[in-house]
């Protein structure tokens, strides 16, 4: 029943309107609308109005990548939930391990950012995943478990429905060292039934999880095989339009 996501997160890349155009045309070259999957696309906040009207009409999805809290009001620099539901933003990256660890995100801020998004209806993407010294002290599932919990808290099971989960490794992530199947897999699987915990099992089982970390053209096919990972968050292979269409037709 879940539908494969192939999402792509440019993170501070392509932002300027015209490098966003480009690259989304160039995608849909390659795309020729023969994707498997739902493709969403993580734009800069500069690119998000141009990359809207590039793939109005189509199947494409645009995401930004972090928003405030709140609706409006003296934060400088931010950018409110509500303006990006109604531009027609449709997802929104929350808790990027990158944003958590160059932009103090905490668990609590993901929290209440994933109740504003829900707020707007837009949906959110909540990405989770432990550090390479995390992982080989064996500390893996605590700090995956508290993660989702502590983002999820006080989140009512309807809006489960329109949340993804990203469980993303940092170790893998730019580093060209891809989880294997088999990791990728098994966190992913405890993360749905660390829903099913905390919800219920049809909430998780309906749950879309993805892994991204290095993911590529070569490896994604194998991952999006996996019994618990619904899809892909991308960076690099992203932003070249012929690698992420390969893995978009990877589902
Ligand atoms: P890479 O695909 O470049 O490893 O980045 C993964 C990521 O952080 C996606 O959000």
């Amino acid at each position: 029943p879940r539908t494969i996501m192939a999402a792509g997160n440019w993170k501070m890349n392509q932002g300027v309107p015209k490098q966003a155009e480009k690259l989304i045309g160039d995608l849909q070259a390659e795309l020729k609308g023969e994707e498997n999957s739902e493709v969403v696309l993580g734009v800069p906040f500069t690119a998000l109005a141009k990359a809207l009207d590039t793939v109005a009409g189509t199947d494409i999805r645009i995401a930004a990548q972090n928003c405030h809290f709140a609706d409006k009001g003296a934060y400088t620099g931010e950018v409110s939930p509500e303006w990006l539901a109604r531009m027609g933003v449709k997802y929104v990256i929350l808790g990027h391990s990158e944003r958590r660890e160059y932009f103090a995100e905490t668990d609590e801020t993901v929290n209440q950012k994933i109740k504003a998004c829900r707020h707007w209806g837009l949906r959110p993407i909540l990405c989770c995943g432990e550090t390479l010294a995390e992982r080989e002290a064996q500390q893996t599932f605590t700090k995956i478990g508290h993660q989702i919990k502590a983002a999820l808290a006080g989140v009512p099971e309807s809006d489960l429905h329109f949340l993804t989960v990203a469980y993303e490794p940092i170790w893998a992530i730019g580093t060209g060292k891809t989880a294997t199947d088999a990791q990728a897999e098994e966190v992913c699987a405890f993360i749905r039934d660390e829903v099913a915990k905390l919800y219920s099992r049809e909430t998780a089982d309906n749950l879309r999880i993805l892994y991204g970390g290095s993911v590529n053209a070569a490896n994604a096919a194998g991952l999006f095989g996996q019994k618990d990972i619904d899809g892909g968050l991308v960076g690099g292979a992203s932003l070249k339009a012929a690698d992420f269409a390969v893995i978009a037709k990877s589902a």
